[in-house]
């Protein structure tokens, strides 16, 4: 499987408990490597615009004002099959269904305050990507 890069946002509540650490050494310790950070505070509007593609299902309203409740960390992760490989580190995104030793199942409380964001596709990957750096914040170890 090639080299792939993919989005992860630790969100408000993981911020919130400090664990910031904790979600980024799971990613070091299984071949990924962070090639890019950012720390903001989205507005409920711009949470809106990463999330367009959630506009119409019921629980966008409600995620828009989650993701938008207090800071995020936004990260590029690369590595081998980086977006299954994040995938399968955060668990299920109901953290009652997330197998255990995942990150959702250790750190996140509700399937709203679930802990991590994580790209569900290389081109969707790409898209997201975009929305929070640009191609000079990107530090490639390849
Ligand atoms: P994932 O984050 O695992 O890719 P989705 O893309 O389906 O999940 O949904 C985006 C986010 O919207 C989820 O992480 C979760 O915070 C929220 N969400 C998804 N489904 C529900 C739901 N049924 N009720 C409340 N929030 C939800
Ligand atoms: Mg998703």
């Amino acid at each position: 499987m090639a080299v792939q890069r993919t989005l992860s946002i630790i969100k408000p509540d993981a911020v919130g408990k400090n664990v910031i650490g904790d979600i980024i050494r799971r990613f070091e310790e299984n071949g990924l490597s962070v090639i890019a950070t950012r720390m903001s505070h989205l507005s409920a509007a711009e949470a809106g615009r990463f999330y367009e593609v959630h506009a119409e299902r019921p629980f966008y309203k409600d995620l828009c004002a989650f993701m938008s409740s207090g800071p995020i960390l936004a990260m590029v992760l690369e590595g081998k099959n980086a977006v299954a490989l994040n995938r399968q580190l955060m668990g299920a995104t109901n953290p009652k269904e997330a197998e255990a030793g995942t990150i959702r199942a250790d750190h996140a409380d509700s399937i709203d305050a679930n802990a991590v964001h994580g790209s569900d596709s290389a081109e969707n990957a790409a898209i997201e990507i975009n929305f929070f750096f640009a191609n000079l914040d990107l530090h490639s170890r390849g």
